[in-house]
């Protein structure tokens, strides 16, 4: 949907809702009809208190009294079936709405490089996908015909004043219109940047509360404050700044609409004393009297109207955010998709720099590695090894050059294809809430229970299952149910036993709770590499001595390339590396013996 970027929230709305968009007219409608039978009981009321002050005081004359009082009562019952009505429409509608947003988010993120959704954090993106279209259907469903009848009453009430007494129905409006003009202030183009700026401000001030709550244990262990999370206090001072400057931009406004709005009824006052200083007559008295009962109605439907506009400035927000996400571009997939010959890499002249970031993360990096050759990155932290391997899986499209994989462009390759060739085991390994078996066929979705438990035993993951008297049926993330990062990983690479693709891209865990945890994923990492072409990240050396070829990476460069003993012979960064990570291996051995 590109086109209706530039179209205003509403007929963004009705695109959306398709043929439902006939269920919103239809609740505008009887929305509307419902406001003007909502306003009859009261002509009605006004008919019984003047039949009783005309009879006044022989009431067995007043006949009309019950006829009229029952007329009230079907008029209100009827307005509110009808109103009912059109709310049942706008529900269906907005539910429409919803559900056909969300389904148009999720299909474009599912199009997204899955670098940029790593980047994000899916949490982000959920917000977006869930809040903007929630928004949404509480307009429709509830403040678009609230709308209708705010725009009807008004309209109704002003004929009925004028129809009475214009003379009292005008000197009413008079302040009904400057409460009505000093809302238009609360309104407009600067109160929607406004707005922005407060779901910005609230949204940053949310993601820094996460992270702090995260990094609670650190601040206790260190006996920090929270002005160690800079970022966090400056969210809440930035916050505290526009509430403050809002609320006082928004008093005189909110107290000459609040002034004028209430001040109806001394408009009614006004006209008391100057239409009854030549003599009060009971049509004047009947007149104030309807003025007395309806005006009210008017304050309120100021109210709405005024309410009605700052949701409208909420969905306008929650559109735009939805397009920000939709404006993120997809990966583009190949009119001819090739496959691959075999498990190859080769990556040709690669340059390549993240969305918002201002240097390179990785420039000019050529490397070939063979069919099954098992590879290892090496470098120092930021030096760009989980940027290189996340290209190789076309987590991100490279700016310059080339990766082919089994000779192919793998922006030739369809998504579908790549994914079949390449598993990445990430060092956060991200399970699912759902049972172990199910996590684990995700790999594969057809493998049969016999399978996963051979995938399951690969990876070393028999004594987790036992641990568990559901077995492979235990539901991760129910209560009870623990699993360590290490252990986590241990069935994510049961996963990747399952899909058994050519090439492996092993982010080894940084730090193991225990030795005995370790020992696991290395044999199983062993066993899985095992004919394949595997590229490991490295961050502890002992892994990687029986590598075909260390790249180590310094500055999104590679610095140094070859097999231990060629880099050691070489006495450069690597053999530098290496005998400060021996030197710290020893002193841990010494600090144990
Ligand atoms: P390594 O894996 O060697 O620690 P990375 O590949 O993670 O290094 O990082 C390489 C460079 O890219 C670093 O300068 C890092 O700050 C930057 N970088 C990594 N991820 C992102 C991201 N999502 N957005 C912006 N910059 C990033």
């Amino acid at each position: 949907m590109k086109k209706e970027k530039k179209q205003s929230s509403l007929s963004q709305l009705l695109y959306y809702a398709g043929n439902h968009k006939y269920l919103m007219y239809a609740s505008w409608i009887l929305a509307t009809i419902s406001a003007f039978i909502a306003l009859m009981p009261f002509y009605y009321i006004w008919l019984i208190i003047k039949e009783i002050v005309e009879v006044r005081p022989d009431f067995n004359n007043a006949v009309n009294i019950q006829t009229n009082g029952w007329y009230a009562v079907i008029t209100s019952f009827l307005a509110y079936i009808i109103y009912i009505a059109g709310l049942m429409c706008s529900h269906k509608a907005a539910f429409r709405v919803q559900s056909n947003m969300r389904m148009e988010m999720m299909n474009h993120v599912m199009k997204l490089p899955m670098g940029y959704i790593e980047s994000q954090g899916s949490g982000k993106i959920l917000k977006i996908v869930s809040k903007s279209s929630a928004a949404t259907e509480t307009y429709i469903a509830h403040n678009l015909p609230d709308k209708a009848v705010s725009y009807a009453t008004p309209i109704g009430l002003i004929a009925m004043m004028l129809f009475f007494d214009w003379r009292i129905g005008l000197i009413c409006l008079i302040p009904a219109l400057l409460a009505f003009l000093s809302m238009g202030s609360m309104m407009g183009k600067a109160m929607q940047d406004s707005m922005k700026e407060y779901q910005d401000s609230l949204e940053t001030m949310s993601a820094e509360a996460v992270e702090y709550v995260r990094g609670i244990p650190v601040l206790k262990t260190f006996g920090q404050t929270i002005y160690s999370f800079k970022r966090f206090k400056t969210a809440i001072d930035k916050y505290e700044k526009w509430t403050i400057a809002y609320t006082i931009s928004m008093t005189m406004p909110m107290v000459l609409f609040t002034t004028f709005s209430n001040g109806i009824f001394a408009a009614i006052v006004i006209c008391a004393y100057v239409f009854g200083g030549n003599g009060v007559t009971d049509m004047l008295v009947f007149n104030i009297l309807f003025y007395v009962i309806i005006t009210p109605i008017l304050t309120m439907t100021l109210m709405k109207v005024a309410y009605a506009g700052e949701s409208q400035m909420i969905v306008m927000d929650a559109l735009n955010r939805m397009h920000e996400l939709l404006d993120v571009k997809p990966l583009s997939e190949s009119d001819k998709p090739q496959e691959p010959a075999d498990s190859s890499i080769c990556m040709d002249n690669v340059s390549f720099k993240y969305p918002d970031a201002t240097e390179n993360a990785i420039s000019n990096m050529s490397m070939i590695i063979k069919p099954g050759q098992h590879v290892a990155f090496v470098g120092p932290s930021g030096g760009g090894k989980t940027t290189i391997a996340s290209l190789i899986a076309r987590f991100w499209d490279v700016i310059e050059g080339s990766i082919s994989i089994g000779g192919v462009n793998v922006k030739d390759i369809s998504t579908k294809e790549l994914m079949k060739h390449v598993s990445y085991v990430f060092q956060d390994s991200k399970l699912l809430k759902m049972s172990i078996l199910d996590n684990v066929r995700l790999g594969k979705k057809d493998a049969t229970e016999a399978e996963v438990m051979q995938a399951l035993r690969d990876a070393q993951c028999m004594d987790i299952i036992e641990k568990f008297p559901d077995g492979i049926h235990t539901i991760i993330g129910t209560e009870g149910v623990f699993v360590s990062g290490g252990e986590a990983q241990r069935l994510s690479i049961a996963r990747a036993f399952l899909k058994n693709a050519p090439i492996l891209i092993l982010d080894e865990a940084t730090a193991f709770a225990d030795p005995d945890n370790e020992q696991k994923v290395q044999q199983a990492f062993a066993k899985l590499s095992k004919d394949k072409t595997v590229i490991m990240i490295a961050h502890r050396l002992s892994t990687v001595v029986d590598v075909d070829c260390i790249y180590v990476l310094n500055n999104g460069q590679i610095q140094e390339s070859g097999t231990h003993k060629e880099l050691l012979a070489v006495g450069g960064i690597y053999s530098h590396m290496w005998n400060e990570y021996n030197k710290t291996i020893k002193w841990k051995v010494g600090k144990a013996s």
